[in-house]
């Protein structure tokens, strides 16, 4: 399964009650990117800037970490992509992917207005410990500013503030929208 969809369109809230009903693997590289700069690997130390500012992370970085994910064993069930492929030499190197393994490939796109999207971002709080996802009106945790599942305190991501949104939902429409 192939998640598409704007920053905020509800991919990662959807993929993981997918996951969780059909046991499939759910792989989100915006949070294998986010783990990456919390346990401070190179990789994360590469990364941190670029998405710190609402860019995208080189497609070389990228194709190599979901080649390495697929191959690990949770995935023979079938596995669902939340955030990948979002350029054009993405989706070709996904196509390739998808062949030399002979999977079937379902996409959903999801289409959200630009308003409807802001309010989601701008009220989205996360918690860095274990990346659960609220939001202070749709989805408020059970205790205020605390996380449901481990109990850190929530944050608001960088990269869910007003200017950094701006530039990935540019990115989005310059080079997620040709994929579609
Ligand atoms: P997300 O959590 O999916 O919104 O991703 C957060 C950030 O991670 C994005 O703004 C990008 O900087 C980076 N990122 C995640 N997935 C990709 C991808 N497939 N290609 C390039 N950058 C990505």
């Amino acid at each position: 399964f192939l998640l598409l969809g704007p920053p905020g369109a509800g991919k990662g809230t959807q993929s993981a009650i997918i996951a969780r009903r059909t046991g499939v693997a759910r792989i989100s590289t915006g949070e294998m990117l986010r783990d990456a700069i919390a346990r401070q690997t190179p990789l994360g130390a590469q990364v941190a800037p670029l998405m710190e500012r609402g860019s995208l992370v080189p497609d070389s970085l990228l194709v190599a970490l979901i080649a390495e994910r697929v191959t690990e064993p949770d995935c023979t069930n079938g596995l669902l992509l939340d955030g990948f492929p979002r350029t054009v030499n993405q989706a070709e190197a996904l196509d390739l992917l998808v062949q030399e393994r002979q999977m079937e490939l379902v996409v959903l796109n999801f289409d959200v207005p630009r308003e409807v999207l802001l309010r989601r971002l701008s009220g989205r709080r996360w918690c860095p410990r274990c990346q659960a996802t609220y939001h202070l009106e749709n989805s408020p945790p059970k205790r205020t500013g605390l996380c449901d599942q481990c109990g850190s305190s929530l944050i608001q991501r960088a990269d869910d503030q007003e200017d950094v949104v701006a530039r990935r939902l540019q990115a989005y429409d310059a080079q997620t929208v040709p994929v579609i």
